[in-house]
């Protein structure tokens, strides 16, 4: 039954469907029916991931627009990515208080600036009135057994990370106070800020690892549990050193520990996270070469001792003396 008022409808075509129909045109049907029609690759699967963004859970309700444009898809794209897919195509239903147009043309603007960056062409969606909410389903090809894994992880594979960990999170502790801003510059500030905004989701890296990485995810909730999906899926333990784990020069100015709880236990990093064994190393760096972005040698996978011990995430320095961290939320997280 339709729900919808005239307006609505308007809005649909003028800040979805019109701009849908500017972009890649890959769908065999697109917006405007009771379904999209795609078709995967030949050959290939098709991945499907969808994330949901929740105003004051995942943004503040000031978040500019456009970067919130971005995210929303952004943060889809990077499952993909950790997926090794190739993104074609994407579903967006949102919920609206008062549609605001200055506020949907930029919104609108921060999706297809990504989505045409990515050919991925919004197919379909829904829309109705209520508190903001946005929710993205992506779709992506892959050949099956080419698919980044978090069940692969095997004995002995090296544990790599793409770019840097733990800016966003020290973004966000920015914004809540919880560091000093005069711990950073300007351009500091800035930087961190747009890894919390603007995530890149890393599609090329995601591609140029088939074959190459036995298991990947992104990291979305933080390294130490993402690791340790990884971990349970493939029934192994990891030794990391955590002095590795990249951070940018920003990142540096906080305090050790607090660098430490932003790149091991920060989240919405959206950097992919992936194991592959020790003679992948230089089609490794290569494959980071290609794909513009750097990637780091952070750990060993292991095997577990006894069949029925838990997985679990040994830490260490670089010293070799083995960490036992308290990773949490912070609430002493300033300088001083
Ligand atoms: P139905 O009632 O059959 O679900 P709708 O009236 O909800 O159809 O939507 C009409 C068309 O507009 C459908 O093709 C739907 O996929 C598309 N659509 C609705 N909202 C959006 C949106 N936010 N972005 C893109 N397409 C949308
Ligand atoms: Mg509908």
């Amino acid at each position: 039954m339709p729900f919808m008022s005239l307006s609505e409808f308007s809005l649909i075509e003028r800040f979805f469907a019109q701009r849908a129909r500017r972009g890649p045109r890959r769908a065999l049907l697109g917006i405007g029916d009771d379904c999209a029609l795609i078709a995967p690759a030949q050959g290939e699967a098709l991945a499907v991931s969808t994330d949901m963004l929740v105003e004051g859970r995942h943004f503040l309700p000031d978040v500019d627009p456009r970067s919130l444009g971005h995210k929303t898809l952004a943060v889809n794209l990077s499952d993909l990515a950790a997926m090794g897919a190739k993104p074609r195509a994407f579903t967006l239903s949102l919920a609206l208080e008062t549609p605001r147009e200055a506020w949907l043309e930029a919104f609108a603007d921060g999706l297809f600036a990504l989505a045409e960056r990515f050919n991925c062409e919004l197919i379909g969606g829904d829309t109705t009135r209520g508190p903001l909410n946005l929710c993205v389903t992506v779709f992506g090809d892959v050949p099956a057994q080419a698919a980044l894994r978090r069940d692969g992880a095997r004995e002995g594979d090296d544990i790599w990370v793409s770019g840097t960990l733990g800016d966003a999170r020290a973004a966000l502790g920015l914004v809540r106070g919880e560091c000093a801003p005069s711990l950073f510059d300007e351009r500091e500030r800035a930087s961190l800020q747009q890894a919390l905004d603007r995530p890149e989701p890393r599609i090329a890296l995601g591609l140029a690892l088939r074959g190459l990485a036995h298991a990947g995810l992104d990291v979305s909730d933080g390294l130490a549990g993402d690791l340790l999906h990884i971990l349970e899926r493939s029934r192994m333990c990891a030794c990391v050193d955590v002095d590795a784990v990249p951070r940018s020069q920003a990142l540096r100015k906080l305090p050790l520990d607090a660098q430490r709880q932003c790149t091991l236990a920060g989240g919405d990093d959206y950097e992919l996270l992936f194991t592959a064994p020790p003679h992948a190393r230089e089609a490794i760096v290569d494959a980071g070469a290609r794909a513009a972005v750097a990637v780091t040698r952070i750990g060993t996978i292991d095997a577990l001792r006894h069949a029925t011990d838990e997985p679990a995430i040994a830490w260490q320095d670089a010293s070799q003396t083995q960490l036992s961290l308290t990773l949490h939320g912070f609430d002493h997280f300033d300088a001083n």
